[in-house]
């Protein structure tokens, strides 16, 4: 009696598992060098200081300007948001300011910058935080306090957290996400969920021993990433980190 396919089939051996992503991340920090990291670092912050853009909300270490600044810069340019912001800090000069306004002059003042769920997340926040006339300081300074609140995620709260009470946060963004990718991962695209994990561990890898250098440091990728490491030109002749980059060009 011929043996049925049952039979005569071994049996099929499980496929390894592919290892999580997060391990994939680990991977690759674990093969950074730190010595030379932080002296590309260091370099980095050399040159945003001589090169960096004097920007309004550079100026300042209020956490509610700076939390303005960063809900407006997302989606939006630089240029657009620099009249938006004096205008909106003029209108409402405090968080509270915003807190026991009417919904509509909200929606006014942020009218013409698009995305107006930024607008009422802000008041929803405002509303959370400085209710009953709590200065602009009430805002919380941990990452993991501020992603609790209404329209704050994970780069808003590490950007709030580093440009405003300096903290040693990461933070990554479409700019840091892809400067940091050609730098030590290329073969990641900052698009992709794996992409976005790797970004993230290697943002916390490469920061700076203090809050006050990571200040410094976070402004300066992000910088590098608009001005030096675009999305459409690497113009890596001018980089400072172009000695060790996995995806320097000429
Ligand atoms: S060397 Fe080129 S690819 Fe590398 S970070 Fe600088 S500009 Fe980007």
């Amino acid at each position: 009696m011929p043996k049925s396919k049952s039979q005569t089939k071994p049996a099929r051996k499980a496929k390894p598992r592919r290892p999580p992503h997060a391990q994939t991340a680990a991977q690759i920090v674990e093969q950074l060098q730190l010595p030379a990291v932080r002296r590309q670092m260091t370099r980095l912050r050399t040159w945003f200081r001589k090169h960096g853009r004097d920007l309004p909300w550079r100026r300042t270490r209020d956490p509610y300007h700076v939390l303005v600044s960063e809900l407006m810069l997302q989606q939006t340019q630089v240029s657009r948001v620099i009249d938006y912001y004096d205008r909106w800090l003029t209108r409402f000069p405090t968080l509270h300011d915003v807190a026991r306004a009417r919904p509509a002059h909200v929606r006014e003042a942020w009218e013409g910058l698009g995305y107006y769920a930024r607008a009422r997340n802000l008041q929803k926040l405002a509303r959370t935080v400085a209710p009953n006339g709590e200065p602009n300081h009430a805002i919380p300074d941990s990452p993991e306090a501020l992603q609790a609140l209404p329209g704050v995620g994970a780069y808003t709260a590490g950007a709030v957290a580093s440009f405003a009470y300096e903290k040693r946060a990461p933070l990554v963004d479409t700019n840091v996400a892809r400067v940091l990718l050609r730098l030590y991962a290329p073969e990641y695209s900052p698009k992709s969920g794996v992409g976005q994990r790797v970004a993230w561990a290697l943002a916390l890898a490469v920061l700076p021993r203090t809050g006050k250098a990571a200040w410094t440091h976070n402004q300066a990728i992000m910088e590098l990433g608009a001005l030096v490491c675009t999305a459409r030109v690497k113009a890596c002749g001018r980089c400072p980190l172009a000695r060790d980059c996995k995806s320097f060009e000429l």
